[in-house]
């Protein structure tokens, strides 16, 4: 399998595990493509191609042509300069290294994220949450993240790759939309009574346990373990964490429990103030769940080989 094919194996994943569901997504590349055809030729050339086939801001090649046959990759949740680094020296020591695949972008991917909050707006709605509402608060969040991206020094890692001639990838919301397709699936169909049966239940999952063991594993943030469980949303996908403001319309909407992979103090104060239950399910734990569900998918049948690092453990699923 070459570079391109496992990309694109991917982001095909990403949009069959979408928790927008698939009309929605073909619908959103459909006026994305609308708005290039009617760009001028100038601007065209300036346009993210990749765009109207990959509906995933985030998840990009970095480096590479897509040609690169692809035998066994290198994968951490966080590639910086040091990561490539890694994986120069052990090439360098005779380690077959064809690839290295990141789960938080970097480089355009990164400078890009904040398109995909945008379909946060389609899953509230899904959830009751009005879409006008939805789309309101997202813009003005989307735009502040925007704000916070815009000074970053987003190419350091991708510079590292170019020259060390590293073949590299991003895989982002694909994986996050693994994540909370799998765990609102584990939900809708368990029905934990109990904030402690929400967290019992993410503990039968190997990644939350092995965090559990480390100290990291989920968390009751926001009620306590006798409160109800009631009705649960997985808030895991969509680039970042959205609007505040939006636990408002989620808590009158019907959503009685949140389970999240990390909330700031800001945003927990406001869930607090709406009476909305929070579990925090853990952050790296989570996008190390995402990513093996991903990668089962992609590697499955191809024999392509992973090695982690940089917070990534493999657990297959593969049988
Ligand atoms: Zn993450």
């Amino acid at each position: 399998m070459n570079l391109r094919e496992l990309y694109q194996k991917a982001f095909e994943t990403g949009i069959a595990h979408d928790p927008r569901g698939r009309d929605a997504v073909q619908k959103e590349l459909r006026r994305v493509e609308k708005g290039y055809q009617e760009l001028k030729k100038d601007e065209q050339d300036l346009f993210d191609t990749e765009s109207l086939q990959n509906p995933y801001s985030d998840s990009r090649i970095l480096h590479g042509n897509g040609d690169e046959e692809v035998q066994r990759a290198l994968v951490g949740i966080d590639i910086e300069s040091a990561e490539i680094l890694l994986a120069d020296r052990l090439r360098e020591r005779g380690e077959k290294i064809d690839l290295v695949i990141a789960h938080h972008p970097e480089g355009m991917a990164f400078a890009n994220l904040p398109a995909v909050m945008y379909m946060q707006s389609d899953i509230l709605s899904r959830f009751g949450v009005p879409i006008n509402i939805a789309e309101d608060l997202m813009e003005g969040r989307a735009k502040e993240i925007e704000r916070r991206l815009m000074p970053l020094n987003h190419t350091r890692a991708v510079d590292a790759a170019r020259l060390l001639n590293v073949p590299f990838l991003c895989l982002h919301t694909p994986a996050d939309n693994m994540v909370v397709t799998f765990l609102q699936k584990m939900f809708d169909e368990h029905a934990p009574y109990a904030l402690s049966d929400v967290v019992d239940l993410l503990n039968t999952v190997p990644e939350y346990r092995e965090a559990q063991r480390t100290g990291s594993g989920p968390r009751i943030l926001q009620g306590s373990k006798t409160r109800r469980a009631g009705r649960i949303f997985v808030d895991m996908t969509g680039g970042t964490e959205g609007s505040k403001d939006i636990f408002k319309s989620l808590s009158t909407s019907g959503v009685n429990t949140i389970v999240g992979m990390h909330i700031s103090e800001e945003h927990r104060k406001e869930a607090e103030k709406n009476h909305l239950n929070v579990v925090i399910a853990g952050h790296i734990s989570s996008d190390n769940l995402g990513m093996n569900l991903l990668l089962d998918e992609v590697i499955r049948g191809t024999g392509i080989q992973l090695l982690a690092c940089s917070g990534f453990s493999r657990t297959s699923r593969l049988q």
